[in-house]
């Protein structure tokens, strides 16, 4: 079989990241099925899981080739991977992945026997984060061995078969970009339109007759919130007849100084808003 030693730097970036992102997907499955067990349980061994599972699936590919889960995607594999380096190749795909999520983690306790560990183990993160970046710089210049992994063990991709070119269709990027653009604009621009203030210029372009104000009103056992339909808590009225909750009206005003009400149509302010006291009967 002809291997040729020049492979896009595309492909290589590529394998890595199908390579996470098959884990992730094991990955997510066990920690979909957490609920089975008691809460917290997997949670306090994920970091454990996440290193077995990323073994067992370094482990399992590597004996059957020289190259992992993402380069056999891509046609690619490591022609000089020998057994030695295959064993290290591992550990250092799991070791630090696991330190990483046992002892850097934020939302884990750490013991107060560790924590000097800890303090070398963040320096030692920090040190790799840099050396991986520059090794990235490197990869770019030179295109190959985008891992610091890689470079360590001296290890490089290349094609399984001789010059297979890859077509990248760009348009299924495009939509996937614009989607994520649309869902961007959604998700900060829908909160800020005022809802409360929409409704009552659409309600004032079809104005209903308007209703007789300063309404003494009366709460009984049928009486409803025009604006949520439930029997008002709290209940406030501002002029006319009708009874709304409090938060219901409180809503509306903090809107806009004023609003028509919702079942007769009549302008209330924010100035009338009052609460309801029952008055004593006079007969
Ligand atoms: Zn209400
Ligand atoms: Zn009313």
């Amino acid at each position: 079989m002809m291997s040729s030693s020049y492979v896009s730097r595309v492909n290589q970036l590529d394998a890595g990241k199908l390579d996470d992102e098959i884990f992730r997907i094991f990955s997510t499955k066990i920690h979909e099925s957490s609920q089975l067990f008691a809460p917290g349980v997997i949670e306090r061994w994920s970091p454990e899981i996440n290193a077995s599972l990323r073994t067992i699936i370094w482990v399992w590919t590597l004996i059957r080739g020289k190259s992992t889960l993402g380069q056999k995607l891509l046609n690619l594999t490591y022609a000089d991977l020998t057994k030695n380096k295959a064993v290290l190749l591992v550990l250092m795909s799991v070791v630090p992945h696991y330190l990483e999520e046992k002892y850097l983690d934020p939302n884990r306790l750490v013991s107060a026997r560790t924590k000097p560990f800890v303090k070398y183990l963040d320096v030692m993160s920090t040190a790799v984060s840099a050396l991986s970046f520059s090794n990235l710089l490197i990869f770019l210049h030179r295109g190959s061995q985008p891992f610091l992994r890689e470079r360590l063990l001296g290890i490089r991709s290349c094609n399984v078969t001789s010059h297979v070119f890859r077509d990248i269709g760009y348009s299924f990027m495009i939509r996937e970009l614009l989607w994520h653009g649309l869902i961007n604009i959604f998700s900060t621009g829908l909160p800020m339109i005022n809802y409360h203030y929409m409704r009552q210029l659409f309600r004032k372009l079809f104005p209903k007759s308007k209703a007789v104000i300063n309404e003494t009103p009366s709460m009984d056992l049928n009486t409803l919130c025009p604006y949520c339909n439930l029997t008002p808590v709290l209940p406030r009225h501002a002029g006319c007849c009708h009874l709304y909750c409090y938060y219901c009206m409180q809503a509306h005003f903090t809107a806009a100084e004023s609003f028509d009400c919702l079942a007769c149509g009549a302008e209330l302010h924010r100035d009338n808003m009052k609460a309801y006291i029952v008055l004593p009967d006079h007969k």
